[in-house]
């Protein structure tokens, strides 16, 4: 299953859910691994892969998810699935939310498949970075292990300064600095 996790939510929780009653075991590919810090991607791979590892352990099921694998973009869509494939152990099928990467998957000839999310409206990366930013309760969305990361990174800070960011870029000169 590969997906961005930005952050990983109780959605995704229940995705993997549905996807552990038609496989044996799940390997979670993080996908933009190499972004970080920005509006739409403003946690690392090692964070995210924090969030996930200590959600799955809260749930009982990280015996059958054992690997959590970075997967950085390639700026090649031709190349994508054989550069998913040579960082991931054997894999029979593959589950994503991305209309491209199932094009791509499937054009790999991967039997590739779409699980809708649980809930859309509530459970969406969108949604808890939006809340988070507005101060409204994020934290009901996400596994309580995932509360407790991003309070130890100070996400939320972090989401908040990303926001700032634009005005020190439009400072003229001799402006006091922020
Ligand atoms: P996305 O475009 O960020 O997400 C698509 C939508 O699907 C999001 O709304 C997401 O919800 C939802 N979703 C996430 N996981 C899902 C799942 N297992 N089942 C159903 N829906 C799901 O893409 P993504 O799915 O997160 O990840 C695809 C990754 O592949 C991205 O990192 C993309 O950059 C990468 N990719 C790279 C290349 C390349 O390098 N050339 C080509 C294709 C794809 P939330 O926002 O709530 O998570």
């Amino acid at each position: 299953m590969i997906g961005r996790y930005q952050p990983f939510h109780k959605g995704h929780l229940e995705v993997i859910k549905n996807i552990l009653k038609e496989v044996d075991d799940l390997i979670i590919g993080i996908g933009s691994a190499q972004v970080s810090h920005t509006l739409d991607n403003p946690f690392t791979a090692g964070e995210r892969m924090t969030m996930i590892s200590n959600a799955l352990k809260e749930e009982g099921l990280a015996e059958r998810c054992c690997y959590i694998i970075p997967i950085p973009d390639v700026w090649n869509n031709a190349l994508w699935v054989n550069h998913v494939k040579s960082l991931t152990p054997h894999f029979d099928a593959a589950y994503t939310g991305n209309v491209l990467a199932l094009r791509l998957l499937r054009e790999g000839g991967i039997d590739a498949r779409i699980q809708p999310l649980f809930d859309r409206a509530k459970y969406s990366g969108t949604e808890i970075r939006r809340r988070m930013l507005k101060g409204e309760d994020w934290e009901s969305l996400v596994p309580p292990a995932v509360v407790k990361v991003v309070k130890s990174i100070k996400g939320v800070e972090r989401l908040k300064d990303i926001t700032k960011s634009d005005k020190i870029t439009y400072l003229e000169p001799g402006d006091a600095s922020p």
